[in-house]
């Protein structure tokens, strides 16, 4: 009988001392979680080494490309530079092998996508990858199914708002996608300034600079500045896979 009144009583304890509208708590900083997608070399070059200038926490998701030209192979990171990042101390994910649309693809199609970064992975001994993000953030029930058979943790979409833990599905993560043309610049800044204590944005970033995708580009001045806000504002900032070391802090709450 006691046992049966105890529980409850922690969880809602857990989920109102936790985030003030939310309804969790975590931490008394704002949270923010770095995604960099598709192994652009600029990520290796000059974000990693500012990231641990101000002792960030980030998840790289690595895809490989098809080459156009033989000169953008030095667009993108090898294997090497890959495993330096595991060895920094940051999150390598899995962004599918070849950047596919997974909504166009069968259980067999996906789950070779995720196989082919999860082997390669193992080959530079990085860890099976538990995060994943959806190229071009399309995505479909299929591939949550296929991915959380597959032992993922975390995938994260689209969608330009906050991660609410207690409504968003843990394989569905909504993100901002931060760039320097001036919607996306809009955005971020005003996701950035408006964030509060205890609610977790989710930033999707590509190169700085992105010389082959320049749509998507961030300026390493404005890379900067954000990573300048974040540090005076007294942020916490993650990779995505963090997120479970700070939910099994608090009790009884699961992860959708
Ligand atoms: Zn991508």
């Amino acid at each position: 009988m006691r046992r049966i009144l105890f529980l409850p009583v922690i969880l809602i304890m857990a989920l109102t001392s936790a985030f003030p509208e939310s309804g969790k708590i975590i931490t008394k900083s704002p949270i923010v979680i770095l995604t960099f997608d598709d192994a652009v070399i600029s990520q290796y070059k000059t974000v990693a080494p500012l990231l641990k200038k101000y002792h960030f926490g980030a998840t790289f998701f690595i895809c490989e490309f098809p080459l156009k030209k033989s000169v953008d192979s030095i667009q993108y990171m090898n294997w090497n530079q890959i495993k330096k990042l595991y060895q920094m101390g940051f999150e390598i994910g899995n962004h599918t092998g070849h950047h596919k649309n997974v909504t166009k693809l069968d259980k067999n199609q996906i789950m070779n996508e995720l196989i082919f970064i999860e082997d390669k992975c193992k080959a530079n001994g990085i860890p099976k990858p538990v995060s994943f993000a959806y190229p071009g953030n399309r995505t479909d029930s299929l591939s949550q199914v296929v991915l959380k058979e597959m032992g993922y943790r975390f995938a994260r979409a689209g969608g330009s708002r906050c991660y609410n833990p207690t409504t968003d599905f843990s394989l569905l993560i909504p993100s901002y996608t931060m760039g320097s043309a001036q919607k996306l610049q809009l955005r971020t800044s005003k996701a950035l300034e408006n964030l509060k204590s205890g609610q977790i944005l989710v930033l999707t970033i590509h190169g700085v600079p992105d010389v082959l995708h320049p749509a998507y580009s961030t300026s390493p001045d404005l890379f900067i500045h954000y990573l300048k806000f974040m540090h005076d504002h007294h942020f916490k900032v993650i990779a995505l896979h963090d997120l479970g070391k700070i939910f099994e802090h608090t009790t009884n709450f699961t992860l959708k």
